[in-house]
């Protein structure tokens, strides 16, 4: 993975999960990480951890629903790397439920982290990726970006949008200001990510999917690969699902 050595990587959503995963991958690999989640005290555990074995680590307390903490964190990374080649775009929530319960705050919460947090990403980094003439803006959708379930129709509709967002990104800086796009798409992983669904038989039917998820450490080999592919090629999506998800 000689492409991702000294790379300077912001990943949102870094205190757990897939997050989590991807950040010690990438820290392994000699990337610079700068980790952003609210949880502060494990985005600290995390970076010691990188610096245990050797790799280039710092975090920043980011609330991914605001602007200027989303500006604020690009700002962090320019000022201790001097540059950003990589953003990624995975914080998200899913408190999955039906429409006619009209769980109108938790549709408000997740078009803001899930929609208009990835928007506020692109927006910290694009000035200085199109300084650049370099750059490379990842986000996690979903497998619920390509298909709707029942529960799902909000979550869907803001993981459709990203890919949709992602996919306007590339065609208007690709060819402009050499910019690569990834989208990559989960299936059924194991992490905290049913925790925000408070409808309980909800929440009992999706845990049942946990005896075929597989780890974050799967989708972190693909965010991986997106980013090791020489700066021509520019990885576009990748559906990572478990073998026994229907
Ligand atoms: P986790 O719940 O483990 O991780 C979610 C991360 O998002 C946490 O680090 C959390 O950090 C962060 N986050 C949530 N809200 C905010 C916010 N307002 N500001 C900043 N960070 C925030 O779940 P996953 O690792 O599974 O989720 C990562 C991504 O993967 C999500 O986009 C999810 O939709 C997607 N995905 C996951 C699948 C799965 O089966 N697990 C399947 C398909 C897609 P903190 O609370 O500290 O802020």
């Amino acid at each position: 993975m000689e492409n991702i050595q000294d790379k300077v990587i912001i990943i949102t959503g870094a205190s757990s999960g897939i997050g989590q995963a991807t950040a010690l991958l990438l820290g392994k690999y000699g990337a610079k990480v700068v980790l952003a989640a609210r949880r502060e005290e494990r985005l600290k555990a995390i970076a010691e951890q990188i610096q245990q074995i050797g790799g280039s680590a710092v975090y920043v307390k980011t609330d991914v629903v605001s602007v200027t903490e989303m500006r604020k964190l690009a700002d962090y990374a320019i000022q201790q790397f001097g540059q950003i080649d990589v953003l990624i775009n995975n914080a998200g929530i899913m408190p999955l439920s039906y429409i006619h319960e009209l769980k109108i705050h938790e549709w408000d919460n997740m078009v803001d982290v899930n929609i208009k947090g990835v928007l506020y990403g692109i927006a910290a980094v694009l000035p200085k990726m199109r300084e650049q003439k370099s750059g490379h803006i990842i986000t996690v959708s979903s497998v619920s970006g390509y298909r709707v379930d029942p529960t799902a129709a909000v979550y869907s509709g803001t993981k459709f949008a990203v890919r949709a967002i992602s996919e306007g990104v590339r065609q208007e800086e690709g060819p402009t200001s050499n910019i690569r796009t990834t989208i990559v798409s989960p299936g059924v992983t194991s992490t905290e990510l049913t925790e925000s669904i408070t409808n309980d038989e909800i929440k009992g039917w999706v845990d049942q999917m946990s005896h075929f998820a597989i780890s974050p450490d799967s989708i972190a080999r693909a965010i991986a690969f997106a980013i090791n592919e020489p700066a021509n090629t520019s990885v576009n999506e990748m559906i990572v699902r478990p073998t026994l998800q229907p």
